[in-house]
């Protein structure tokens, strides 16, 4: 299989990392949002990382150049219908990404592979009213934040997705340094399902929200648990308000189950717009 263009959905958090990691490994892309003011404040941001990763020789003046080269950013309505791949990546809301599924649907060419970045809601539902070419050229793919640094991506089948594209993009992937896993359509797939306890149980150790506390269960997590980033940090990274709905829909995906039940401090924090890294302001405070 091979990748030439892609056209990345949705510019924030994630479609601006997975439009720098493809433009970085030779492919063209064109990245689109809603507001083409986002789109092109990614660009930007885009841009600038490029240039600091040059300033610290992590690339050459020729390679930026042809990063440079592979990004386009396009107003929603003005995108080309000939990408080999499309990436989905906007808000975790299923009528929202059918919608876009469907608009894409009359005017792709039929050979696109359609793909979501969702982290929860599942695949099945997305392509499910499409017709069988779409059905059967429609698969997950998950990538992890940031998305130029994460190697993982979760492939996601569909009972419908063909094996062959599957494990097409499996090895295309691991061509350019990714570490992917198949995994099945099921909520949540594997980090986010499993995941779901180490955020869970850490609000229910916090209970009420206390910086202290906050700041003791990350430092744990990290020097004694061994993970990298803790659970807190973490949620200002993503975005509490996209963990938020990832909760929602893994909670509802298991008939309501209370282990996964989302917490009170989670709609907190979203209703007062402390959502995180992106605004500043989360569980800590960012200048
Ligand atoms: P975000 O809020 O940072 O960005 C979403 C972007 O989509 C916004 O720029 C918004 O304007 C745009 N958008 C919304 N509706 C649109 C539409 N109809 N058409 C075009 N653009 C639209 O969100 P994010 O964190 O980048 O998450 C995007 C998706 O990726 C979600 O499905 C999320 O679950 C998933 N995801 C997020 C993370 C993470 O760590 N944040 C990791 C993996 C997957």
């Amino acid at each position: 299989m091979n990748i030439n263009s892609v056209l990345v959905i949705g510019a924030g958090t994630m479609g601006r990392g997975i439009a720098q990691w493809f433009c970085q490994h030779g492919v063209r892309v064109e990245l689109v949002d809603q507001h083409l003011e986002m789109a092109q404040a990614s660009g930007d941001l885009i841009h600038s990382s490029w240039d600091k990763l040059h300033s610290k020789a992590k690339f050459d003046a020729d390679e930026i150049k042809a990063f440079k080269k592979n990004l386009r950013i396009v107003d929603m309505m003005e995108h080309q219908i000939d990408h080999d791949l499309v990436i989905e990546a906007i808000v975790e809301n299923l009528n929202i990404k059918c919608q876009v599924f469907n608009r894409l649907d009359e005017i792709m060419k039929e050979s696109t592979i359609f793909a979501s970045n969702t982290s929860s809601i599942p695949i099945t539902k997305m392509a499910k009213d499409l017709s069988k070419t779409r059905r059967e050229n429609f698969l997950g793919l998950h990538f992890f934040n940031p998305a130029t640094i994460m190697k993982l991506v979760e492939i996601i089948e569909t009972p419908w997705s063909k094996k062959d594209i599957a494990h097409g993009l499996y090895d295309w992937f691991e061509r350019y340094g990714k570490k992917p896993a198949l995994c099945k359509d099921s909520p949540g797939f594997i980090v986010n399902r499993v995941a779901r306890n180490f955020y869970g149980e850490s609000f229910h150790r916090l209970e009420n929200y206390d910086k202290d506390q906050v700041e003791e269960i990350d430092r744990v997590m990290k020097n004694v648990g061994g993970f990298r980033m803790g659970p807190f940090e973490l949620m200002d990274l993503i975005g509490i308000d996209v963990n938020y709905d990832v909760t929602q829909s893994v909670w509802a995906s298991y008939y309501y189950e209370p282990r996964f039940r989302p917490h009170k401090i989670q709609r907190e924090m979203v209703d007062s717009g402390r959502i995180g890294r992106k605004v500043k302001e989360g569980f800590y405070r960012y200048e």
